[in-house]
């Protein structure tokens, strides 16, 4: 009952969310409850009709549908079959107004109830409007012609007004449910969009927590304060590292991060997550975490996030454990440093007594062409572990000082001309513009003398080697080209890897260790330059580097190179 008047009084339930049988039996109850009204009302005033057999047949009727309203499985029927119930409305109400005759005025109007049921039922939309008033029509005029009296025009235009009224209501009904039904049926749109966006979104959540805590690098979401909106476990525990003793609580500002090897503190300006929150977008940053001996040493990234309108909305950060890589890559370096060295002591030695016996007068000519070989195979040996040294020590701090690329460059092929001539390979250098740069010119001639040398050692007998500056726009520019055994695109693009040799330069006897490219990247990319390779099998190489005329920059560490762990056989970051 409570929902009866939940739907008609309150609306509080939704009609289109009950059952196709509590729809049928609500649609019927208004007409059933109105009759049972009048049957009551007829009894208690005792009015004649009472006893009138028509009266009795349509409350009957009245009854029997309203039973059929419940006890039919009119979900099991074909779908409108419950419209025979309206229909079957008119008989009872065209059976009461017969019987009511002139007592009760107006009886014809019930008509109005399954009227409306047809013309809001949905189905079949004109038939249903035409049919309800077809109905009214037929229990108006049915009596009429079923009488033994005259059929006149006035006695058939007499009662008119009510199929009329019914047609009309029935149009309004069915108007007003046809923007209805339109609206229901948008509302029913959106909602199952949205219910497929919720369930996709709800999906990709789930997505995210199972990626979140399979992977093994901590992820950190911050907004454009600094604020954590999402981390996963493993940056919990990675986090706890860093947390003074007995303040589980610390604030970013007071975890313990250092830098430089894990000795400096690492300055909160600095720290990873400030840099995020200035909107830096940044990776292989290197951050040493909690102290010795439990300190661990991290690689962090940050990808900084934007909004379709490209407003900054926080920055993802990902920190990874390499303490085992950065030990691997120190104890390689220490173990390169203590092999150079320890070959450098005596090689220089074996270099000078060589030199000053070459120096004796009125040596044999065997003896002079064995000791100018012991000094040719101890400097290339010399050449390679001071190769191996800087690989080990990298260098320290550039010393930049105002120079010319063209000098430099003059100085570099100068030095080379006699490898050059040995090696029956044409030497040239030219120069144009301003080549005046600020730089260390010690390590620029570093990157030059490689460039050269390697340019001539992998050039055939009767090979060109060009060297050429060019200076303006704020950059110099220097490019080594050779007509040598050049390589494939792979090779190419590895050229720049530690200890990368090409399988035709490990063939051929030419030594090398595949370090000077890594080193010479190393510095160019230190005063703020590019250094790039072109190159065709059996056609040459072109090796081209720029340096910004105005120098390294400022802090000479713009990302963090300076803290950059560069794994053996990895390509360095261009
Ligand atoms: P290496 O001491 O072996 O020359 P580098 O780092 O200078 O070491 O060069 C790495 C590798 O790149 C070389 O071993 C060689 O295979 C290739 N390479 C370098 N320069 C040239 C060049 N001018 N022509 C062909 N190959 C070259």
């Amino acid at each position: 009952m409570e929902k009866v008047l939940d739907l008609l009084i309150l609306n509080r339930v939704k009609f289109h969310t009950l059952s196709l049988r509590g729809r049928v039996v609500l649609s019927q109850l208004p007409l059933s409850i109105t009759m049972l009204f009048l049957l009551v009302a007829t009894w208690i005033s005792d009015a004649p009709i009472l006893a009138d057999p028509l009266f009795g047949l349509s409350m009957v009727l009245n009854a029997v549908l309203l039973a059929a309203c419940f006890l039919v499985p009119w979900d099991k029927l074909p779908y409108p079959s419950f419209l025979l119930i309206p229909l079957l409305d008119f008989v009872a109400i065209g059976l009461l107004r017969e019987g009511a005759g002139s007592l009760l005025t107006g009886v014809g109007l019930l008509a109005a109830f399954p009227v409306i049921w047809l013309a809001a039922s949905g189905q079949l939309p004109k038939l249903s409007v035409i049919g309800g008033a077809l109905a009214t029509l037929a229990m108006v005029w049915l009596p009429v012609l079923l009488k033994d009296t005259a059929v006149t025009f006035e006695v058939l235009a007499r009662p008119l007004l009510i199929p009329f009224m019914m047609l009309a209501i029935g149009i309004t009904v069915r108007v007003m449910t046809a923007s209805t039904m339109e609206q229901q049926r948008v509302v029913e749109a959106k909602d199952a969009e949205l219910r497929t966006l919720l369930e996709a979104s709800g999906r990709r959540e789930r997505l995210l927590s199972a990626v979140m805590s399979a992977v093994d690098v901590g992820v950190l979401a911050v907004d454009e304060d600094g604020n954590a909106i999402l981390r996963n476990r493993r940056q919990e525990e990675l986090r706890r590292l860093a947390l003074p003793p007995g303040d589980e609580d610390a604030p970013e500002s007071r975890l313990e991060l250092y830098a430089d090897g894990g000795s400096t503190v690492m300055p909160v300006q600095d720290r990873p997550i400030r840099r995020a929150m200035r909107g830096e977008s940044f990776s292989e940053y290197l951050m040493w975490m909690g102290r010795k001996p439990g300190q661990r040493v991290l690689s962090t990234s940050a990808q900084a996030m934007a909004d379709d309108s490209g407003r900054r909305e926080g920055t993802v950060l990902a920190f990874s454990d390499v303490t085992e890589l950065v030990a691997a890559v120190e104890a390689k370096n220490d173990f390169l440093s203590s092999v150079s060295h320890e070959l450098r002591t005596p090689l220089t030695s074996i270099q000078g007594y060589a030199e000053l016996l070459a120096m004796t007068p009125g040596l044999s000519p065997n003896m002079a062409s064995g000791l100018d070989t012991i000094l040719r195979n101890s400097d290339q040996l010399l050449t390679l572990v001071k190769d191996l040294l800087g690989t080990a020590a990298g260098f320290s701090e550039l010393q930049p000082v105002p120079a010319d690329l063209g000098v430099i460059a003059a100085q570099a092929v100068a030095a080379a001309e006699p490898r050059a001539a040995a090696g029956g390979v044409m030497l040239t250098a030219q120069s144009e513009g301003d080549l005046g740069v600020f730089c260390d010119p010690a390590r620029v001639r570093q990157v030059l003398d490689n460039l050269v040398s390697n340019a001539i050692k992998y050039s055939p007998q009767g090979g060109n080697v060009t060297v050429s500056c060019t200076g303006g726009g704020g950059v110099v520019q220097c490019r080594v080209a050779d007509e040598g055994m050049g390589m494939g695109a792979e090779e190419t693009q590895n050229v720049f890897t530690r200890f990368f040799r090409s399988p035709a330069a490990r063939r051929s006897s030419i030594p090398g260790l595949g370090l000077g490219l890594a080193l010479s990247m190393d510095i160019v990319e230190r005063h703020g330059g590019s250094i790039s390779c072109e190159s065709e099998p059996g056609a040459g190489s072109v090796f081209t580097f720029t340096l910004p005329v105005a120098g390294p920059p400022r802090d000479n560490d713009p990302d963090g190179a300076c803290c950059r762990v560069v794994p053996a056989g990895a390509q360095p970051k261009p």
